[in-house]
């Protein structure tokens, strides 16, 4: 069983026309993400998800030429940058707490969701950072 991607109706997998809406259900996949080597990945993927408890640094000692590490150490320094930024803005009273304690809650989600990907062996950016510099290549 599948799911048709415009009406959300249930239908049969061998189906190219949804019965409900009519509409075509092979949509093609677009996406930016990275795609990295199968081998590099597999080799990889433990050392990358610890890159996230260790500031990018066991990745970058363990695997340095490895693409798919570097690209969890990249999420992983923006995350601790992040981090950084939540830890500076608590200087101002009241307004910069709140802040800071929405950042840190979103970052713990975005570390979670980073390891998660780590280990099952994704390239796919977290949120918001997709957009920003590459630190590490
Ligand atoms: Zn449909």
């Amino acid at each position: 069983m599948k799911f048709c991607p415009h009406c959300g109706a249930e239908i049969a997998d061998d189906v190219r026309f949804c019965p409900t809406c009519g509409k075509e259900t092979v949509i093609v996949v677009k996406s930016d993400d990275p795609v990295f080597d199968p081998q590099d990945v597999a080799d990889n993927r433990m050392l990358a998800m610890l890159g996230y408890f260790s500031m990018g640094i066991l990745p970058m000692i363990g695997c340095r030429n490895s693409a798919f590490a570097m690209h969890h150490v990249n999420q992983a320094l923006w995350l601790c940058i992040g981090a950084f930024l939540c830890a500076l803005v608590c200087i101002i009273p009241v307004l910069g707490w709140i802040v800071a304690g929405i950042g840190s809650i979103v970052l713990l989600v975005f570390e979670i969701i980073g390891i998660v990907r780590a280990l099952k062996g994704s390239g796919a950016y977290l949120p918001f950072i997709k957009g920003l510099p590459v630190i590490i290549k």
